[in-house]
């Protein structure tokens, strides 16, 4: 079921109202906002008004990103290594986890010193099912700070999505930390730019060569921003090599700017179906689609998971 209606569905249950009732207030308000609000913002606003409160409440993965606090059982998917970070001369650092359940799947990231051990320590296991409670979202993701509670969970979880699901969305609709089908037309193609990676690893090469492997050989990769529009909402995208090949440019297309300049023109105007994972650029606080394949539209396969 949609997670909006789904979410629509406990306000209507908590407030005793019917559904129709709640999602007439709801495009109230939303109205009210000049659309400035998510349907799902909305909706929050709503059942806080109507005295709904969803603070203790778990929650599946895919209705997530419509509450404020996040209580949920997840099982780990992937752990990624603790990052440290600088900020204002503060160091402090990071850790990042993948949790799925049967409705989809979503990124914890750990700002605790004691969560942030439990990586570090290898407490923690992909496979093993998490209680999480008192979670905050933000873009898309579940923030846990010392107010939130990671403890391991007796529960058996079935049918666990072991990657995010790509669904079919409209530009309008994306919100960070979301993965995503979008079909849409380029409309603007932005020159490449070219970086070099390790050839052992692939991880970007520093200053002195790579981190772990020294001075090896780079080699050379290249990152394509354009931008493409579905008609409701236009977003920049990012592609690395494979994905500018799914383009139709060949290698020299890719590495040579004359090439490029002479190709790019074919490519403003073409229609395709862009999957990867809406994020947001921190640094620039710009949002990009980071393209991980993408496919021509095929008319008749297609129809049906687009219309609406
Ligand atoms: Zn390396």
């Amino acid at each position: 079921m949609d997670p909006y209606v789904q979410l629509l569905e406990r306000i209507a249950h908590a407030a005793k109202l019917s559904l129709e009732e709640v999602e007439r207030k709801v495009e109230g308000k939303r109205a009210k906002l000049s659309g400035l609000v998510s349907r799902e913002g909305a909706a929050q606003i709503v059942a806080a008004e109507l005295g709904v409160n969803f603070d203790k409440e778990q929650f599946t993965i895919v209705e997530l990103p419509g509450v404020k606090r996040a209580n949920f059982v997840g099982q780990i998917i992937s752990i990624a290594p603790v990052r440290s970070y600088s900020k204002n001369g503060r160091e402090g650092k990071v850790g990042n986890l993948t949790l799925g359940d049967a409705s989809g799947t979503i990124r914890c990231v750990l700002w605790d010193t004691a969560h942030i051990s439990l990586v570090e320590q290898g407490t923690l296991h992909v496979g093993d099912t998490l209680e999480i409670s008192n979670g905050m979202m933000r873009n898309g993701e579940v923030h846990l700070s010392s107010f939130a509670d990671i403890k391991q969970s007796s529960v058996k979880l079935s049918g666990v999505q072991m990657q995010a699901v790509a669904s079919p969305k409209r530009i309008e609709e994306l919100q960070p930390g979301m993965k995503a089908q979008v079909r849409a037309f380029v409309v603007q193609v932005f020159e490449p730019r070219y970086f070099e990676v390790c050839s052992e690893c692939g991880k970007r090469m520093g200053e002195g060569g790579c981190a772990v492997h020294g001075a090896v050989q780079a080699k050379k990769r290249a990152l394509l921003s354009l931008v493409m529009d579905d008609g409701t909402e236009s977003c920049r995208a990012v592609l690395f090599n494979d994905q500018i090949m799914q383009l139709g440019l060949h290698e020299e297309e890719i590495y040579s700017l004359e090439s490029f300049a002479l190709k790019k023109l074919s490519l403003l105007g073409e229609e395709h179906v862009f999957t990867g994972s809406f994020r947001q650029n921190t640094l620039y606080n710009t949002s990009e689609f980071m393209v991980e394949s993408l496919a021509p539209v095929v008319a008749s396969e297609l129809l049906a998971s687009f219309q609406r």
